[in-house]
C-alpha cells in the first residue's frame, strides 16, 4: 500500500493548537520547516489503513501483514501492520461503524473547507456522520501515546465547523448538537481509549469568531508571540525570542532555595520550569537523531536503553504458564490494554475497573487535573469527641 503524507494547509485545524496559542508560530514553522517524524508517518500509515478498511468494510485484521509505504518530503518509510496496529485501528473502525450504521450520512477521509475562517484554510477530517436525530459526530483517531482530550479541542472542533460548512447540506436535517470523539488506542493515561463531548452546535458557531480573530493574526508582519505548553510542539521552540527569554530563566532557577523561596518566586519557578523541561526532552531527541543518521558529535554517543525481557512466542507462553502453574503467574490486563479487544472488552473494562484516588502534586493555578482536598485528621477519622 502507498501512502503521501497529507498536504496541511499553512492554517490547518491540526496545527491549531499552536497558530491559535500563538500567531508568530505559523512563520517561524516556514523557516523551521519539520522533517517528517516516524511518528507522524506511522500515524499516516494507520490512517491509510482505517479509511481503506472503513470504505470497504474490512476488518484491520485483513490488513494484517501489510505494508504501508508513506512517502514524505524527504524520505519514505515502511510500516507493516502488526497485531497492535490492527488492534489499534480496529478500535476506531468499531466506534465508526456503530455511527455509520445509525440513520444519516457518514463521510471518510475528506477535505473540508475552512475559508470562512480564513482563506488559507482547509483540513481532512477522519470520519463524520450527519444524524437524522441532529446529531454531527466528528471522529479523530490519534495513533500518538500524548493524552489528547476530545472536550474544547479546537482541532475536532475546525472540523465540525468544516464538515457543517462543506457537507451540511447533506445533513436529514439541521445539526443540533456536535459530538467531538477521539480514539486514542494508545494513550498512555489510563482511562477510556475513546473520549467524547457532546456539545450544542450554538457553541461550536460561536467559536467562528475566536478561530477568525487568531487567524488574522497569523497574517499580521510582526504577529504577536506568546509562550506556552504549545511551544513543546513548536519547531521553533528555543530560536524565537520569546522561548528564548523564558529559557534564559535557567540561571535563575540554579541559584533559588526552593526551600526557604518567597511564594512568588516559586510560581515564577514553576511557570518557566515546564517550558524547560520541554527544551531538554527536545535536546535528547535531537541529539539521538543526529547521531543515527551518523553524525559525528564529538563526546557524545548512541547507547542502548535496557529493555524488560520478553517471551518470544507469547501465546504460547501463556498456555504453558496456564497448564504447569495454574492461573495466578497471568498478570490481569490493565483496563486500557483489554479495551483494545472490542466493544465487549470496553464494556467490560467499565463495569470492572475504578480510577484510584490520585496522590497530590504542586501546579499552577490554571491546570485543568481535578484540584486535590487536604484532610485533616478530623475529615479522616471522624469529629473530635
Ligand atoms: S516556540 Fe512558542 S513562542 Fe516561539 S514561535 Fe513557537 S509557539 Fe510561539
Amino acid at each position: 500500500m502507498e501512502s503521501a503524507l497529507r498536504e496541511h494547509s499553512r492554517l490547518g485545524a491540526s496545527g491549531a493548537h499552536l497558530w491559535g496559542n500563538c500567531a508568530g508560530s505559523v512563520q517561524m514553522r516556514e523557516h523551521f520547516r519539520e522533517d517528517e517524524g516516524i511518528e507522524a508517518m506511522e500515524g499516516n500509515a494507520m490512517h491509510e489503513v482505517f479509511a481503506q478498511a472503513l470504505a470497504t468494510s474490512r476488518n484491520a485484521a485483513e490488513f494484517l501483514g501489510a505494508k504501508v509505504n508513506v512517502e514524505g518530503r524527504n524520505i519514505t518509510r515502511s510500516f507493516k501492520i502488526d497485531g497492535e496496529a490492527a488492534r489499534n485501528i480496529q478500535c476506531a473502525l468499531d466506534y465508526c461503524k456503530m455511527i455509520a450504521g445509525t440513520p444519516g450520512t457518514s463521510f471518510i477521509e475528506q477535505r473540508v473547507d475552512l475559508t470562512h475562517i480564513h482563506p488559507d484554510m482547509y483540513s481532512h477530517l477522519d470520519f463524520g456522520h450527519f444524524g437524522i436525530d441532529g446529531v454531527l459526530t466528528i471522529v479523530d483517531y490519534k495513533n500518538g501515546r500524548l493524552s489528547v482530550e476530545a472536550d474544547g479541542n479546537w482541532q475536532i472542533i475546525l472540523y465540525a465547523l468544516g464538515a457543517i460548512r462543506t457537507f451540511g447540506h447533506e445533513a436529514p436535517i439541521p445539526v443540533r448538537w456536535v459530538r467531538l470523539v477521539i480514539v486514542q488506542p494508545n494513550d498512555i493515561e489510563p482511562g477510556p481509549r475513546i473520549k467524547q463531548a457532546v456539545v450544542d452546535v450554538s457553541a461550536i458557531m460561536a467559536m467562528i469568531p475566536f478561530f477568525q480573530h487568531v487567524a488574522a493574526l497569523t497574517d499580521h508582519p510582526t504577529p504577536p508571540f506568546n509562550a506556552g505548553k504549545h511551544c513543546r510542539y513548536c519547531p521553533a521552540f528555543g530560536a524565537c525570542k520569546t522561548s528564548r527569554d523564558h529559557l534564559s530563566y535557567v540561571g535563575n532557577l540554579m541559584s533559588i532555595d526552593f526551600a526557604t523561596a518567597d511564594p512568588r518566586a516559586l510560581k515564577a519557578a514553576f511557570e518557566h520550569a515546564k517550558l524547560i523541561k520541554q527544551r531538554l526532552k527536545n535536546l535528547e531527541d535531537v541529539a539521538t537523531k543526529r547521531l543515527t543518521a551518523g553524525e559525528d558529535i564529538g563526546g557524545l554517543k548512541l547507547v542502548t536503553t535496557v529493555k524488560h525481557r520478553a517471551w518470544v512466542h507469547e501465546e504460547a507462553v501463556k498456555a504453558k504458564i496456564l497448564e504447569q502453574f495454574g492461573p495466578e503467574p497471568l498478570e490481569c490486563p490493565t483496563p486500557a490494554a483489554l479495551e483494545k479487544y472490542g466493544p465487549a472488552a470496553r464494556a467490560f473494562a467499565e463495569q470492572n475497573a475504578i480510577v484510584p484516588p490520585g496522590d497530590p502534586v504542586a501546579a499552577l493555578a490554571d491546570d485543568k487535573r481535578k484540584p486535590y482536598t487536604v484532610r485533616s485528621a478530623v475529615d479522616i477519622f471522624g469529629a473530635k469527641q
